[in-house]
């Protein structure tokens, strides 16, 4: 849950949490949609799924992995979180590096590496595992994480206080701000979308589960769409319409701007309110929900999406469902 998200944000949500999934068979026994819904506010919901996949996955071998090797076959396990758990919960001995341990080690050797790159993580393994042959035991790795966190801080480290200073490069050159270098910066994708909101009279929409795609998989939003160059918005959108079983017009609402890693998505909604029920009723995939308190997991899309249908000018169109 920590994982690009601040630990404000993710207290109740882990509560929440851990009074719904109790243990690991609990969690594995659960559906996909009941664990990514508990994580719903936190965002990147594809840690949910793969947190659920991989309670699955250690309930069906039995029991735990225990070296970092065999942890880093579990869904979602890369190199860190397998390394972290390993040391923490069975004391083992490849060295974890988090951003803080890197920025520690590009500090102390000066090294001209930027952050995220391999030879600087290799660094920071190098490091820890120095501190650890010395005092073989797992508080090394957390004492190191902490010093990043606390100590040898990003925007200004308290050298003054810090246990390892007589053998920082970077302290000694008077440069302690010039490392480590940053990341290369990853450019973001634009895309254009469009969104079919089918509404009933009883302010109840329809939202359909995301079957594919590395974005918003699994996540239940309106029907919606990805444009490729010379789509017409609206052609899509009433594709998207009798898709769910819609043959009517539909309006144009406005443009919502949408971010996703390293996507920024800007969606068109197009609108039609119904006078029946009877559309998409009762399939697989499928649900009528009111988009306030949706009970099935959502992205912060689906507000957006409402907050434009509803607040921009429409014609009226009170269309008959088929
Ligand atoms: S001396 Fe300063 S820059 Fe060097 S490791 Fe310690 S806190 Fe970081």
């Amino acid at each position: 849950m920590l994982q690009q998200t601040q630990v404000d944000r993710v207290v109740e949500a882990y509560r929440r949490f851990m009074e719904r999934f109790p243990s690991l068979e609990v969690l594995a026994a659960a559906a996909e949609d009941d664990a990514v819904h508990a994580f719903s506010g936190l965002g990147y919901y594809r840690r949910a799924r793969l947190l659920h996949a991989s309670a699955r996955a250690v309930v069906e071998r039995g029991g735990w992995p225990q070296s970092a090797r065999e942890l880093a076959r579990l869904p979602g396990f890369g190199p860190y979180t397998s390394a972290a758990v390993a040391a923490f919960a069975f004391a083992g001995d490849e060295p974890p590096v988090d951003g803080n341990v890197a920025r520690v080690a590009a500090r102390l050797g000066a090294l001209e590496l930027p952050m995220g790159s391999p030879a600087l993580l290799a660094a920071g393994r190098e490091l820890a595992g120095n501190l650890h042959a010395e005092s073989p035991t797992p508080e090394v790795w957390e004492a190191l994480m902490e010093l990043g966190a606390t100590v040898c801080t990003p925007a200004s480290p308290r050298c003054g206080s810090c246990p390892l200073a007589t053998a920082c490069a970077s302290l000694a050159t008077g440069s302690t701000q010039s490392y480590p270098h940053p990341r290369a910066q990853r450019s973001r994708e634009e895309q254009r979308g469009v969104a079919a909101w089918l509404e009933r009279e009883d302010g109840r929409v329809l939202l359909r589960r995301v079957e594919q795609g590395p974005v918003l998989l699994g996540l239940w939003l309106p029907p919606f769409a990805v444009l490729s160059d010379g789509d017409d918005p609206g052609t899509v959108a009433a594709a998207l319409g009798r898709a769910a079983g819609f043959e009517g017009a539909l309006s144009a609402a406005t443009t919502v701007r949408h971010g996703i890693t390293h996507r920024d998505i800007r969606v068109l909604p197009f609108v039609a309110r119904l006078s029946g029920h009877r559309v998409a009723e009762a399939r697989e995939g499928w649900t009528w929900q009111d988009a306030g308190a949706p009970t099935v997991p959502t992205s912060s899309l689906l507000g957006k999406l409402a907050s434009a249908c509803r607040h921009s000018r429409l014609l009226p169109m009170w269309d008959q469902e088929r």
